[in-house]
């Protein structure tokens, strides 16, 4: 999922918006904003597209100088209408909206516990518990409430929050997934990635920390760590896929470390070849690395139709790989006669590259050599980033010529986790979570229920 936030400015709630335009590949099933007018909190949230969620009318009802928003990517909660964030409620500290991007690891234990004690939810979000959490603290004021609900949660999450006069915004001790902070004339802004600072003209100030509270109100902005600092184990996997390359992550430039994960996929897994062809868009920066550093020619050989919705209607009479076709179509003038290297940036189930590489096959490509810009994914995520289980995963029960075999690729090189490392400047592997490549999970998760990436 992505979050955007941003106060005090006059038009809190169109910023959020264009701030979520910017998320939008971070979640494509739901949207929405929650504002502040002088203390009263009003919410429009609905599930699709930024653009089909918000119109003139429904941003004009969401007045105020301060709003946070949320783009939906919806994990195992399933993609319900009742899951989609911001969460507004109304409790002992007033209305409250919360919106999360991650995954709670214990949310099934403290929601029955929660339940138990009279507890009511309406939704599979683990959100929900969070802001129950809050309401049900002993503290006097919300901030010590918050404080007290995020010191019993565990696994990832990069929140925001907003009351009648507070405006918080909070990472998981381990800061798995990213939360930047940037400047907007006067105001704060908080964001998933800097690509929407960008858009808005913001200008970056720094990292939310992982671990970090940041709170503000009219006094200006406080910084808390309700727990005790352990080492930050962000998501690698921001820097292989999910991020926008014109992000920086972590303070690190995506672009610039998919570039390395391709030049140091070509010194390993070197081959004679005509054409460097990524599977668009997650292959295109690591791809230019490879064509870079292998000096064999890069371009586009497969074009990606980027109007297709998230639902379209079938065809009666099936068409073979209808639905990869829908989205990729192959140039046969490029690809016809050529030793074809194709980049990609990970497999997961493997369904996909295995429908593309028939396709560069079916468009004349003499060879097809796949190259995958992360190691092996063995492993799901309960983070935030939606995998299927284990035995859905290609590379978890399949040796590297099976996984060849199944792909139809005459050859297949993915990056060691060492490279991997060298890429994001973690030589010793000690600074990120690298769980779906390892099985070394920073936080054993105990429950995903209601994942929301
Ligand atoms: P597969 O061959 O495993 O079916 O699909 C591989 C493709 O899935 C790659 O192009 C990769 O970019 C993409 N991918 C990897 N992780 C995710 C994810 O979390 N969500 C989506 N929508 N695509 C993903
Ligand atoms: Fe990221 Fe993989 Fe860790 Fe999940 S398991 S947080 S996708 S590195
Ligand atoms: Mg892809």
């Amino acid at each position: 999922c992505g979050v955007f936030g941003i106060w005090p400015e006059l038009e809190a709630s169109r910023q959020t918006y264009l701030g979520l335009y910017a998320l939008q590949h971070r979640g494509q099933e739901a949207a929405g904003i929650c504002s502040r007018d002088q203390g009263r909190l009003h919410l429009h949230k609905g599930q699709g597209y930024v653009a089909d969620v918000f119109t003139e009318a429904t941003l004009d009802r969401l007045p105020g100088d301060g709003a946070i928003g949320h783009t939906r990517y919806s994990t195992t909660g399933g993609n319900v209408a009742s899951a989609a964030h911001p969460f507004l409620v109304e409790g002992r500290f007033g209305q409250i909206a919360l919106c999360h991007n991650g995954n709670l690891t214990n949310t099934e234990e403290l929601r029955n516990r929660l339940i138990q004690e009279g507890q009511v939810f309406s939704s599979p979000s683990d959100s929900e518990v969070i802001l129950a959490l809050i309401n049900r603290a002993k503290a006097a004021s919300v901030v010590e409430a918050v404080v007290e609900a995020l010191r019993q949660v565990e696994g990832a999450f990069s929140v925001l929050i907003i009351t009648k006069d507070k405006f918080m915004a909070a990472r998981d001790p381990r800061g798995f997934r990213p939360l930047s902070m940037g400047r907007l004339g006067g105001a704060t802004a908080f964001s998933s990635e800097t690509c929407a600072f960008d858009l808005l003209g913001a200008e970056y100030v720094r990292e939310v920390e992982a671990g970090e509270l940041v709170v503000m109100d009219r006094d200006g902005l406080t910084s808390l760590f309700p727990r005790e600092r352990i080492q930050a184990r962000p998501c690698v996997f921001e820097h292989v896929y999910f991020a926008r390359p014109d992000s920086f992550v972590y303070g690190l430039s995506v672009m610039g470390t998919r570039r390395d994960m391709g030049r140091l996929l070509a010194r390993r897994h070197g081959v004679a070849a005509d054409l460097v062809v990524p599977v668009p868009d997650s292959g295109v920066s690591a791809a230019l690395g490879y064509s870079e550093e292998s000096g064999i020619p890069f371009d586009f050989g497969l074009i990606r139709n980027h109007y297709v919705g998230r639902t379209f209607i079938e065809p009666r009479q099936s068409i073979r790989s209808f639905g990869v076709k829908v989205k990729l179509n192959p140039v046969r003038e490029l690809l016809k006669g050529k030793r074809v290297v194709l980049v990609d940036d990970s497999v997961v189930r493997g369904t996909t590259s295995r429908k593309i590489v028939s396709m560069v096959r079916a468009a004349g490509a003499q060879e097809v050599h796949m190259r995958i810009s992360s190691p092996p994914t063995t492993h799901p995520c309960f983070y935030g980033i939606d995998t299927p289980d284990r035995e859905h995963l290609l590379a978890a029960t399949r040796d590297l010529e099976a996984i060849r075999e199944f792909i139809g690729a005459d050859t297949i090189g993915y990056l060691t986790l060492e490279d991997l490392q060298t890429s994001v400047r973690d030589p010793d592997g000690g600074h990120f979570c690298y769980a779906c490549f390892t099985g070394d999970y920073p936080v054993l998760p105990r429950s995903a229920a209601g994942r929301c990436g």
